[in-house]
Formats: C-alpha cells, structure tokens, sequence
C-alpha cells in the first residue's frame, strides 16, 4: 500500500466508527474517537478507551493521561505524530468504567482493520484492555516492559507486542510513573529487534518463493542424473547434549543515545508527513 493509499483506507475505517452503533457505546458518547497519528509509521500505542476529555473532542489521549503519554513518547526523543495512537474501545464507556467484552468485540474489526493497513513493526500496550488483546493470558505485572509476538488474529500481522501500564494507574500509583518511564527506555530496542525479525521473515519468504510463475510447467533436466550427480544427504545433526540452550540474555539499554540515534523516527518514515502544522486525525 501507498501512504496515500493508506491515508484513505484509514479515512474510510474512521468515518465508519463515527458513524458506528453496532453496541451500547454508541448510545452515550459525544464523539466516537478512532484514532489518530501517521498513516506511515512502524509504531502503534494502543489505549483501552476514550475519557472524557477524549470523547468531548474526538481525539485520543488528550487528557490527563494523554498528556503523560505524549510525555512518554518525547522522552525517547518521538513525537506522538510520528506514531499512531488508538484504542480497543471507540467510544467512551459511561463514567470510565471498564469495557464490557461485548463493547471489546463490537469494535474489534475495526482496531483490526486499522492495524491490517499500517501493518505496525511494534505495538504498544497500555494497560490491561490493550494487553488482553494482544498478549491473551498474560498479566501487566509480570510482563510490563517486555515483549513478545503479537497475536496476529488481531490485524497486527507480523508485529511484536510490548507491554505498559496505563498512563492513566501512574495518577493512582505514582510508583508507576518512574516504572513507565523505564519501560520506555525499551522501546527503541525493541523496535529494532522487530524490525530484524520482519526482515529476516520477508527475507526468507522471498528465497522460498520459485522464480517460476506458479502455473509454469516444472523445469525438467535434461539428461537423467547420474548417482554421482547427486549430492551426499545432508550430515546427521549432532546429538542434543545435555546442557540446555541458554536463553538469550535480557540486553540492557546502556547507550540510550546509541539506541535513539539509531532508532530516529525521521528515518523511519519513507517521506516527511503530509501536514506538519496539524495533527491528521483519523
Ligand atoms: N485512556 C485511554 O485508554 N484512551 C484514551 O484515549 C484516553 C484515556
């Protein structure tokens, strides 16, 4: 997909949530909040559902929690229009209280549709709504700060998903604020590692792909081979030992800068942003 192209695809996902009453949301919300940031960008940030403030403008992250979010983001050296900021739920549930599954099912086509189109390296949870989502099981204070593959069923096809508290407990817990803020420092590695990983997949997918077109009749040789033609089978892989594989060590971030540097969002994006002056919402 072109960026063009996916800016009308994600126009097209969003006019429908704006237009959308498949549940009980629907009934109470001011404005449905799709989601917002750049059509290009190898990141998504994925929240549980509009507050008030976001509900009042249409816009995620906006409030308090959004402020600490955008916070978060710029303390990695991001911007938040460099990424893609949406959320499981599109419309706020009365009074912020949790969304009932049903809401999180009705909506889930279109959190899938949005992450079929960016096709993100990297999703990043907040909070457990988001976590349940894309890491199924698993619970935020075990696995916060660490990733794993993200469930594909989700529309988030070949990304990692990395786990966060949500802004919204650091106001609860302030513990949680200097938590958040060591999980970020994460990001950009892990973004780098995702990264390898597509490239190694898109790699191998392409050497397993015959040069042929499918429906080509199979090349066939011309003289029969001979049994010196055909090659030694393939040496017996040695015997497992004893020692178990050890797991790849835990790498820790000692060169922010290094990372940062190498992880510049401008870099990322094939071409600047459309709008520079103004936030595209979608
Ligand atoms: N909390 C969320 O989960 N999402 C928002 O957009 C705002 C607050």
């Amino acid at each position: 997909m072109t960026p063009a192209e996916r800016t009308t695809a994600l126009e097209a996902i969003a006019t429908e949530v704006r237009g959308c009453t498949a549940c009980r949301l629907s009934t109470a919300r001011t404005r449905a909040v799709p989601g917002e940031g750049s059509p290009d960008t190898e990141v998504v940030f994925v929240g549980e559902g509009p507050g008030q403030n976001e509900d009042q403008q249409g816009r995620p992250f906006v409030g308090a929690a959004g402020g600490l979010l955008t916070e978060l983001i710029g303390s990695i050296g991001w911007q938040r229009d460099e990424v893609f900021i949406t959320n499981v739920v599109k419309c706020r549930p009365p009074g912020n209280r949790d969304p009932e599954p049903d809401e999180i099912a009705a909506c889930a086509p279109f959190l899938r549709r949005q992450l079929e189109v960016l096709d993100p390296a990297l999703v990043v949870t907040l909070g457990r709504f988001s976590l349940a989502t894309f890491m199924p099981g698993a619970r935020i204070g075990q696995v916060h700060g660490t990733s794993r593959p993200a469930d594909a069923s989700t529309g988030a096809r070949d990304a990692v998903a990395f786990a966060m508290y949500h802004p919204a407990a650091a106001f609860r817990q302030l513990a949680l604020k200097e938590t958040m803020r060591e999980d970020m420092t994460r990001i950009p590695e892990v973004l780098i590692e995702a990264r390898k990983g597509r490239a190694t997949r898109a790699s191998d997918a392409s050497a397993a792909t015959p040069d042929v077109a499918p429906d080509a009749p199979a090349a066939t040789p011309a003289v029969t081979p001979t049994a010196a033609d055909i090659p030694d089978p393939a040496p017996e892989p040695a015997p497992m030992t004893a020692d178990p594989v050890e797991p790849e060590p835990i790498v820790l971030v000692d060169d922010l800068a290094e990372i940062l540097a190498a992880v510049d969002m401008h870099a990322i994006l094939q071409e600047p942003p459309p709008e520079t002056d103004q936030m595209r919402l979608f």
